[in-house]
């Protein structure tokens, strides 16, 4: 017996979508492609949406778009997916890590000030894990400084901030469609913008440089090849139809686990502030400050022994080797984020997880924890004070 960490859910209607694009002569840059590009940019209220073969592609072509070259400096955070700091160094930037929040554990508003320079040109905020950002904050920040603001909603599709929709709150956002995400189109991700100048110059740049009248073997421009083939629109246009129902799957599987571990003395959560409505990527849980990071280790092992996958969501992107050596970082330069990072853990989560199979993560993970608790007398109903 295994569970997973994730696992796709598709339906009949959706495999019948792909099937029928295969019936079809038009495999690429077909109706599909634009009908999926239309019902993402409605669903979010935008007034155009890019559609490329992955959420780090449509980083890229952000960056590019909103003109960022070599020298520039970008504040993101350092605790995320590795991506939305990877598209900075692909455009030759340099990326300027702030310190996360403790408690949203998205970057903390407060400390954008400390990384401003006369460099400064952007902000790459993250809604980590599908939280969203004090994006008015960072927006009022940005334009106080004129900085362009780059909303990576790879996470958080369907999430909201104050009945506002993340994916619309900055000049360009940017979501992910690979399979673990809420979700899918195999591989894929979009471009979102109201600006019609910076969509044709990303529609361009995805296909090879080429104009949207010119022939094919025409290119205006240096371009890549990040086209989204439509047999993968097919898979996302699909999806899409049922994505509330997506949402409050994976909504009601979170509350299922919340439940259960609420309570539990050892553990933290990602806290959700007043106004926010977080949409579910992963299910994470940090341990208290009393586990060290070799506890934390241990308690991982445990589970993948017993067949429930897990993972340590995330290695901080500033210590990533390349990284740490290209930009003089090391241990302890973000602390909090190094602190968080050394106690997360993932467990299984996806759309179709049965309640019996919660229970049995559950009920492994808390005769795991008590087994590493640092202090024996630590137990459901006598709570150490964390103060
Ligand atoms: C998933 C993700 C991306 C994009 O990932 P791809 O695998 O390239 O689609 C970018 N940023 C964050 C924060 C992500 O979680």
């Amino acid at each position: 017996m295994k569970i997973p960490l994730s696992a796709p859910d598709l339906t009949q209607a959706e495999r019948q979508a792909v099937q029928e694009v295969l019936l079809t002569r038009h495999l690429a840059l077909g109706p599909t492609l634009r009908a999926f590009e239309e019902r993402i940019a409605a669903y979010h209220g935008r007034a155009h949406a890019v559609a490329v073969n992955s959420g780090t592609s449509a980083l890229h072509l952000a960056l590019l778009a909103l003109g960022a070259e070599e020298g520039d400096e970008v504040i993101t955070t350092p605790f995320s997916f590795v991506a939305s700091a990877n598209c900075v160094l692909y455009v030759r930037g340099t990326p300027k890590f702030i310190d996360i929040s403790p408690s949203t554990w998205n970057l903390e508003p407060a400390a954008l000030e400390t990384a401003l320079t006369s460099r400064t040109k952007g902000i790459i905020p993250v809604h980590v894990f599908g939280l969203p950002c004090d994006m008015e904050r960072i927006g009022r920040f940005a334009s106080d400084h004129g900085l362009w603001v780059l909303e990576d909603a790879c996470e958080a599709i369907g999430a909201q901030s104050g009945n506002q929709r993340v994916g619309k709150l900055a000049q360009i956002s940017v979501l992910a469609f690979y399979p673990n995400k809420q979700i899918t189109t195999g591989e894929g991700g979009v471009l979102l913008t109201d600006d019609a100048d910076i969509a044709a110059l990303c529609r361009s740049l995805r296909n090879q440089g080429r104009s949207e009248s010119g022939g094919w073997l025409n290119h205006e421009r240096l371009g890549f090849n990040y086209r989204l083939s439509d047999i993968s629109a097919a898979l996302g246009l699909a999806q899409l139809e049922r994505i509330d129902e997506i949402l409050e799957k994976r909504a009601t599987v979170a509350a299922n686990y919340m439940r259960r571990l609420r309570d539990v003395p050892w553990l933290r959560f990602q806290q959700i502030p007043p106004g926010v409505e977080k949409s579910w990527f992963v299910f994470v849980v940090a341990l208290t400050e009393e586990f060290s990071r070799e506890d934390r280790d241990a308690v991982l092992g445990a589970l993948r022994d017993r067949g429930i996958e897990c993972s340590n969501y995330f290695t901080p992107i500033h210590l990533q080797p390349y990284m740490a050596e290209q930009f003089g970082l090391q241990a302890g330069a973000f602390p909090k984020c190094e602190e968080l990072a050394a106690r997360t853990i993932a467990l299984p989560f996806f759309n179709n997880l049965q309640p019996r199979e919660i229970q049995l993560v559950c009920d492994a993970f808390l005769e795991i924890l008590e087994k590493h608790a640092p202090r024996q007398s630590a137990s459901a109903g006598s709570r150490p004070d964390h103060s």
